[in-house]
C-alpha cells in the first residue's frame, strides 16, 4: 500500500474555527487571508522573545508571509519545529556573513531582457511574479521575491516572450518567480500558451511551491490547463515529511493524474531536514504520491541565512546514506548552484577506492569492494 498522508493541519482552536469549510479550504481565501504580521502569527503558534526580536530585527529586509494553512502546520509551542523554522524571522536573517552576497547565483548580469535569466544554452528561467503564499526564510532570491508583490505586467512579460521567439537555441522555459503560480488561471494561461506558441519551445517547466504551501491552488482546473500545454513538468519543493499531507497528496495526485511530471527540489536545511532518516522519509512519501525526488540543492550563499546551511560533506553523507539502502526512486541529485552564476555541479559521494591500470577498485553500499575492468583499447 502506498504511505498514508499525514493529516491535515487542524483548525477547531484557531481564529478562522468558523470560517466555513469550503472558503477556508481555498485558495483564493488562503492567499488573501495571508498571515503577515507578528499579532496574527501569535493567535496561531506561542511566539518566542528570540522569534519575536526575529520580526524586529528582520523589517524591511525580507517581506514575512504564510498562509493560514501552512502556519497551521507548524507546532505551536515548539521553537524548533521543522514547519515553524522555515516561516518565522530569526535575528540572525540581519546578520550578512563573509562569503554571502545578494545574487549569489549572478541573476542580475544573466536578465538579458527585464525578469528573464539566461545562464544555459538551451534553458531560460522566467520570473513570472515576485510573490508567494509563504515566504520562505531561506530563500535565495530573497533580494527580488516579495518586494513589491506584483506580477509581472504583460508588457514586460511580452519583451520576455520576443527574446524566447527570436532565439531558437531555447528549448526550455522554466517558469519561476516567486511562486509561479501564484498567476491567475487567466494569466497562467496566456503564459502557457504564448510560450507554447513558440515553435521552437519543446518543454515548459513550472516551479511552484504551492503543493506544499497552499495545495488548494492545484485545482482541477489549472492541473487540465497545464496538461493542455504539456508537456508540463512542475517542480515542486517539499523540504519535510510532515509537508506531506491530505492537501498535499491530492494537489500531487491531480497534476499527475492530468498527465504532469511532478519533481521535488529540496533544500538541505539545518536542524530542519538534514539528517539521513529525515529525507528518507521525505523521499519515500514523495515517491508514494508519484513525485520523484530531482534534487537536493545545498543551501546558496544568500545574505542573512548562514543558521541555514550545512557544511557540504552533511549532503554527501545523506547521499551515501541512501543509495543502495534505499530505492533508486528516492535518491535525488546533490546540487551546488556554484556562487556566482557559472552554472550547477552535482556532487557524489567517493566511490571508487582506487585505480591500477586498467582495473578500477570501488566500494559498494554495503561497504564491500569490487573492482571493474576497462577493455583493451581498440586496435583499429
Ligand atoms: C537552475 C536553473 C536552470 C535549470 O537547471 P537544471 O539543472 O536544468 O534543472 C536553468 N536556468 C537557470 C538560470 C537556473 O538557475
Ligand atoms: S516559494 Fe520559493 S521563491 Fe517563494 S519564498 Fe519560498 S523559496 Fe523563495
Amino acid at each position: 500500500m502506498p504511505i498514508a498522508p499525514n493529516p491535515n493541519p487542524d483548525r477547531s482552536r484557531s481564529p478562522w474555527r468558523d470560517v466555513p469549510d469550503d472558503e477556508f479550504w481555498s485558495w483564493g481565501w488562503q492567499v488573501k487571508h495571508r498571515i503577515d504580521d507578528p499579532e496574527t502569527l501569535g493567535q496561531v503558534l506561542e511566539l518566542t522573545d528570540e522569534e519575536r526580536r526575529g520580526f524586529d530585527e528582520t523589517r524591511g529586509l525580507f517581506r514575512f508571509g504564510v498562509t493560514p494553512y501552512y502556519a497551521l502546520l507548524a507546532d505551536a509551542r515548539n521553537p524548533a519545529c521543522p514547519i515553524r523554522q522555515q516561516l518565522v524571522p530569526r535575528p540572525q536573517e540581519a546578520v550578512v556573513r563573509i562569503g554571502e552576497r545578494a545574487d549569489p547565483l549572478g541573476e542580475e548580469p544573466r536578465e538579458v531582457v527585464p525578469n528573464l535569466v539566461h545562464r544555459y544554452p538551451d534553458r531560460v528561467l522566467l520570473l513570472s511574479t515576485d510573490r508567494c503564499p509563504v515566504y520562505c526564510r531561506f530563500c535565495t532570491r530573497r533580494r527580488i521575491v516579495g518586494r513589491v508583490e506584483r506580477q509581472s505586467s504583460r508588457a514586460l512579460l511580452a519583451e520576455a516572450f520576443e527574446y524566447v521567439r527570436a532565439h531558437p537555441e531555447i528549448k526550455e522555459v522554466i517558469v519561476s518567480g516567486g511562486d509561479g503560480l501564484m498567476l491567475g488561471d487567466n494569466q497562467l494561461e496566456h503564459v502557457l500558451g504564448t510560450l507554447r506558441s513558440i515553435e521552437h519551445v519543446e518543454i515548459i517547466r513550472l516551479a511552484t511551491r504551492m503543493p506544499v504551501t497552499c495545495p488548494m491552488r492545484v485545482t482541477d482546473r489549472v492541473a487540465a490547463l497545464l496538461a493542455a500545454h504539456g508537456p508540463v513538468y512542475v517542480m515542486t519543493h517539499f523540504n519535510h515529511p510532515r509537508e506531506c499531507t491530505v492537501w498535499a497528496a491530492e494537489a500531487c495526485r491531480r497534476l499527475v493524474d492530468h498527465g504532469v511530471v511532478v519533481y521535488n527540489q529540496s533544500v538541505l536545511l539545518r536542524g530542519i531536514n538534514d539528517d539521513v532518516e529525515i529525507i528518507r522519509d521525505l523521499n519515500r512519501r514523495l515517491v508514494s504520491m508519484r513525485v520523484t525526488p530531482y534534487y537536493l540543492h545545498q543551501c546558496d550563499l544568500a545574505e542573512g541565512i548562514e543558521h541555514f546551511r550545512t557544511p557540504l560533506a552533511t549532503g554527501l553523507a545523506i547521499i551515501d546514506g541512501l543509495r543502495g539502502h534505499s530505492s533508486g526512486l528516492m535518491v535525488p541529485q546533490l546540487c551546488v548552484d556554484v556562487p556566482g552564476g557559472l552554472g550547477k555541479v552535482t556532487l557524489v559521494p567517493e566511490w571508487i577506492v582506487g585505480r591500477t591500470g586498467r582495473y578500477t577498485t570501488f566500494r559498494t553500499y554495503s561497504g564491500e569492494t569490487a573492482e571493474y575492468l576497462d577493455p583493451l583499447p581498440s586496435e583499429h
